[in-house]
């Protein structure tokens, strides 16, 4: 067996020690005789598996009794729209477009309503975050929206808007779990998993109980309430209980290496290492202001596309996956997430200069 060091930006690795739990598991699940991916959902044996993953969830971001942990089908992109149909009153919501994602999201929810573009970074094709100090906030705005770490441009967010009083609604799929976040800061966070926590199929929303509507339109289908969803502890119908399932493994793991403080600071030191890497390098750059960096998209260029390409070539035969930049940037992009160890970044920013000593 030869695992490789896997840059990807998602679905993307998995804590080695999580991996061989569940291969262990694979067969006869505690006792059970059967695979956690062969059993009912309304068996006592689920519930408890979806009990434990809501629990060490709750555990590791502090998460306050007054809200609600949802495991949702559909991805993140279900919960773009998801989100104004369920927190709409005015129909008004104000976007801060800071990348591909949060632009996808605007884009969404202007088929339920008037959407305001109240920032953006598209000026210098996203590669900072706007002075989010004082917006042009809708008083009528239902929310504020941003995705707080652009995935594919590689910036973070490194204070939360001021939202003027209205709820704040962040995407974090591509940073769920790499850092502990003050949930009572947002009145919704959510994430599809497969980028820093489990397998694709799944997202997780954390929600303030207040802001679950039951009284939404008759015309909205079922599948697509929170409160459905909320009243059901997410078994409304069949969930993805395989991804719940991994989820909650990693949960455990990140709590067993000491929560999301100690996450925190292993993200920092990995990030620190490629970036100290980008800033002193002739021939690699990175292409995000420094002040925003993502710590767990790092997206860099050679200045020629053909070195970029020849680069991601040369590490693909070397063991380093998938470091090819999103299409809609090019370049580079090394995805850190929270599962890669820190040998795996020292290693490439090893043939990175080396591979720049030969070429130079
Ligand atoms: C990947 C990603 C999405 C889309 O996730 P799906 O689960 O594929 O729908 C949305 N937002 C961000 C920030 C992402 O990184």
């Amino acid at each position: 067996m030869a695992r490789v060091y896997n840059f990807s930006a998602g679905p993307a690795t998995m804590p080695v020690p999580v991996l061989e739990e569940i291969k262990e598991e694979l067969l006869d699940y505690k006792g059970s005789g059967m695979s956690v991916m062969e059993m009912s959902h309304r068996s006592k044996v689920f519930q408890t598996i979806l009990e434990e993953a809501e629990q060490d969830l709750r555990d590791l971001m502090n998460i306050p009794d007054n809200y609600k942990v949802l495991f949702i089908q559909g991805g993140a992109t279900l919960q773009f729209a998801m989100l104004p149909i369920n927190l709409k009153k005015n129909g008004v919501f104000d976007y801060i477009v800071t990348g591909q994602w949060s632009k996808k999201a605007a884009e969404e929810a202007k088929k339920f309503g008037k959407v305001n573009i109240v920032a953006t970074s598209k000026d210098k094709n996203f590669s900072y975050i706007p002075d989010c100090s004082d917006l042009p906030i809708d008083d009528d705005a239902d929310y504020v929206y941003i995705c707080e770490n652009e995935t594919v441009h590689g910036t973070t967010f490194q204070t939360l808007p001021n939202t003027k009083g209205k709820i704040l609604v962040s995407d974090q799929s591509s940073m769920f779990l790499s850092k502990p976040v003050n949930v009572s800061d947002y009145g919704v966070i959510y994430g599809g998993v497969q980028k820093n926590v489990g397998p694709a199929g799944l997202a997780i929303v954390i929600i303030r109980e207040d802001l679950i509507n039951e009284n939404l339109d008759e015309s909205v289908p079922t599948y697509l309430r929170y409160d459905i969803h909320a009243k059901n502890d997410s078994l409304y119908n069949t969930p993805n209980c395989w991804a719940i399932y991994v989820c909650g493994k990693v949960f455990k793991y990140l709590k067993s290496i000491g929560g999301l403080e100690k996450m925190a600071e292993i993200n920092k030191e990995k990030a620190k290492i490629l970036y100290d890497f980008l800033d002193e390098s002739k021939l690699f750059k990175g292409t995000v202001d420094p002040s925003v960096r993502s710590l767990m998209n790092v997206p860099f260029i050679t200045g020629s596309d053909e070195k970029d390409a020849d680069v991601v070539a040369k590490t693909k035969a070397a063991g380093f996956e998938n470091l090819k930049g999103h299409k809609s940037v090019g370049g580079l992009r090394a995805s850190i997430y929270n599962a890669m160890p820190k040998e795996g970044v020292e290693a490439l920013v090893e043939f990175l200069k080396k591979y720049e000593k030969e070429n130079a």
